[in-house]
């Protein structure tokens, strides 16, 4: 009889010698007899106690250094994953089962009842342990941040020459607030708005991250036309001596947005379509394009006589001829002939009409329907 026939711990006889054992275990491990291998064989490292950081305002949970929306309507199942993550099962155990019992013994303490089943050298071992879970209840960053203000960035919304119109600044705001959202839906919890302020001058949106700014006032500038400029304000250095600054996004839309009436000089009165690159639009008197020179871009030689909000719909009376149509004046009521645009539907009962000065001009049907 050779040595590794014995076990080198009791000196008992091993029966079956020439198996080969559950996870190839080597060394003293492979020598020893099932009660002493089983003796000293932990199946399941657990810690006694778990404390997890909570924010007692938004319900997210620290893990490492992140701050993690857990969307547990229960803290048992946000206990069960913290305890979860926190075992070990030996490596040699094969077919392991586990149950857990949370018993919940105060607001911020669950003891978790765990037992655990695996096979190991081809015989069912069990293992009760017990984790207590405590909660520990403070705020995160995000939610400390919000409390505190703190903001990175604001996007001023402003306009050339004019202030911003209710449409533009609720538009600005749309935006912001879909650009978080989607961000939000994303797991990233460095977006948020700290405020939006309205007054005379446009919409001011203070947000957290200056990426977020960047992308919020790119988007705006897109919907809505304009110029985007930034300028940094230095406001702390950070612990590693990193100067931080705040950045201002001014977008500055465009002086005459679509929508709007203007009347350039020696020309009839056009409707704004289009204030990308340069301005455009339809000649309200023919109906022909207007496109400023590329070197005027959005900002031409034109006054502003209205927007489409100035519209007023009146009766068609009859269309006289090719250049000339009847309508009601929408003030005196009497009929009074007018320009014949060549977007007029002949067949129209009813068109919308704005005055610009002492006349009248119809509005493109589709331009007041899109309104
Ligand atoms: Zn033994
Ligand atoms: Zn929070």
């Amino acid at each position: 009889m050779s040595s590794g026939q014995f076990c080198p711990r009791c000196g008992e006889p091993i029966e079956r010698p020439d198996r080969s054992l559950p996870g190839n275990p080597t060394g003293q491990q492979a020598t020893l007899c099932d009660a002493c291998y089983f003796d000293s064989f932990e199946l399941v490292a657990a810690p006694d106690e778990l404390v997890v950081h909570t924010c007692a305002q938004c319900g997210a949970v620290e893990r490492g250094a992140e701050w993690v929306d857990v969307g547990a309507a229960d803290y048992t199942d946000v206990a069960i994953e913290e305890t979860t993550e926190a075992l070990s099962v030996h490596v040699q155990a094969e077919e392991i089962e586990w149950g857990v019992e949370p018993e919940q013994i105060d607001q911020n303490t669950i003891k978790m009842h765990c037992l655990f089943r695996g096979i190991v050298r081809e015989t069912v071992l069990e293992e009760e342990t017990t984790v207590q879970v405590r909660f520990n209840r403070g705020t995160c960053t995000r939610c400390s941040r919000i409390a505190g203000d703190y903001y990175a960035s604001t996007v001023q919304v402003r306009a050339t020459d004019r202030t911003p119109t209710d449409d533009e600044r609720k538009r600005a705001t749309t935006i912001a607030q879909e650009i978080v959202e989607t961000r939000e839906e994303t797991g990233d919890r460095n977006a948020f708005i700290t405020e939006i302020a309205e007054d005379t001058d446009g919409t001011d949106i203070r947000l957290s991250t200056t990426q977020l700014g960047r992308a919020i006032a790119d988007h705006i500038q897109r919907a809505l036309g304009g110029e985007i400029t930034d300028s940094r304000t230095l406001i702390t250095e950070d612990e590693d001596g990193n100067e931080v600054y705040r950045v201002t996004y001014a977008v500055r839309l465009p002086p005459y947005p679509p929508g709007t009436i203007v009347e350039p000089a020696d020309d009839d009165p056009v409707l704004v379509q289009s204030a990308h690159g340069n301005l455009k639009g339809v000649r309200l008197t023919t109906g022909s394009r207007y496109e400023a020179d590329a070197a005027d871009g959005i900002d031409p030689d034109v006054e502003r006589r209205g927007t489409l909000d100035d519209a007023v719909e009146t009766t068609v009376v009859t269309i006289e001829d090719e250049h000339a149509v009847q309508v009601l004046d929408p003030d005196t009521f009497a009929a009074r002939t007018i320009a014949r645009p060549s977007y007029l539907d002949p067949g129209a009962d009813t068109v919308h009409v704005v005055s610009v000065g002492s006349n009248l001009y119809v509005l493109p049907s589709d331009a007041i329907e899109t309104e």
